[in-house]
């Protein structure tokens, strides 16, 4: 049996029935780009994360860049971010102009290491951009406190946690700006690019709204420089409908991580660590071994796909840096270490019990395949 990795299709089809007639609509209403389906996304995913404001971007990169921009991070600021993620909080940075900051990670949760961040602030130091890796929260408390001691934003990156809880409440209302991508294989995907800044500041969401559509707020008075980075009314109307879903689809989600811990617990992996009182809502369900490129191997000549995430820490990137020169003082050794140690075993919600046992077997008869090479030694 070939396990993929995601299966984006299988979500469609039990989704159809809801799907079809919401794009209908969408299409009869007329509006086809920040029309009432959008409107009503953004204040459906405002009460989600427990915010005011809910603003509808292009992508959770334009989010990210648009968010920065509202703050008036300029040229001669400096922002912390972490190496070991996906690209765009690093690239936002730069687009803006300010200088890109790297803290390393704790190496247990992948997570930015607030302890590093405080070593890596002076007084050009406008913001951190904490990313919640993977579906867990980063460390929020430790984050804000350091925010308020030295009088930073906190810009969340939520792109792969929509639902993530800290300290009981949803991500994205902690910073001054919460930041979300609706890429079709995050755990809230449109049917194409998307994404959302959402907040509590009323001065930031008008911004925001400005900077989004050409620095608009009085048609062709353009009073800021803005983008053209809107959100369109069919991925808004698919978003809505595929939100009423998302609760059981992160507690799924839970379940299939539970049954790769208990069944791989003893094993020579070591297991993605959920930090007790954080929901982990596992976008990615990853594990960590010295041979991570031999078990990728074994499962695929299984027909199982697992990926990295991420094979190249970004300050190791060949096109990097980009314009401005970074700071890259200071040990990065833990984002380096995971990145050649991660694997990412198949997880989405319709994921099936047998998907998961046949995984979950491969690594079995892995383990076994490496005892055997250990004994013949
Ligand atoms: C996917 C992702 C983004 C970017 O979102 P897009 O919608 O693809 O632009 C930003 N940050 C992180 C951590 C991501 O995983």
């Amino acid at each position: 049996m070939n396990v993929p990795f995601l299966n984006l299709a299988a979500q469609y089809q039990s989704l159809q029935a809801e799907l079809l007639p919401a794009v209908e609509r969408a299409l009869a209403g007329g509006h086809y780009i920040l029309g009432p389906n959008v409107a009503a996304l953004e204040q459906e995913i405002a009460a989600f994360t427990q915010t005011r404001f809910g603003i509808g971007v292009n992508s959770g990169s334009d989010a990210l860049t648009l968010a920065l921009r509202a703050l008036e991070i300029a040229p001669g600021d400096e922002v912390i971010t972490t190496p070991y993620t996906y690209i765009a909080p690093a690239e936002s940075i730069c687009q803006v102009g300010a200088r890109l900051v790297f803290a390393d990670i704790d190496a247990a949760t992948f997570q930015i290491s607030p302890a590093d961040v405080a070593r890596r602030i002076t007084s050009r130091t406008r913001a951190i951009v904490p990313v919640h890796l993977f579906g867990q929260a980063a460390p929020l408390g430790e984050l804000q406190a350091l925010a308020q001691k030295h009088g930073l934003a906190l810009v969340e990156d939520c792109a792969q946690a929509i639902g993530a809880t800290f300290a009981g409440q949803p991500v994205g209302q902690f910073g001054r700006l919460g930041c979300f991508s609706f890429y079709p294989t995050k755990n809230l995907g449109a049917d194409g690019d998307g994404g959302m800044v959402v907040t509590s500041e009323e001065a930031l969401a008008r911004k925001l709204r400005m900077l989004r559509s050409h620095g608009i707020e009085r048609r062709y008075y353009h009073d800021l420089h803005g983008y053209n980075s809107r959100l369109d009314e069919l991925h808004a109307a698919i978003l809505s409908v595929k939100l009423k879903h998302l609760d059981q689809w992160s507690d799924r989600r839970r379940t299939i991580a539970q049954h790769y811990d208990e069944a791989l617990t003893g094993t020579s992996l070591t297991l993605p660590s959920a930090v007790p009182g954080y929901r982990h809502v596992y976008h990615l369900y990853v594990v960590e071994t010295e041979e991570r490129d031999g078990l990728q191997a074994f499962l695929d000549s299984r027909g199982i796909t697992a990926l990295t995430h991420y094979p190249i820490a970004i300050h190791q990137q060949q096109g990097y840096p980009w314009g401005r020169p970074a700071r890259i003082s200071g040990s990065l050794e833990h984002s380096e270490r995971s990145a050649a140690r991660v694997l990412s075993l198949p997880m989405y919600p319709e994921l099936t019990q047998e998907e998961v046992l046949t995984v979950i077997e491969a690594i079995r008869a892995w383990e076994l395949t490496r005892k055997g090479k250990a004994q013949a030694a």
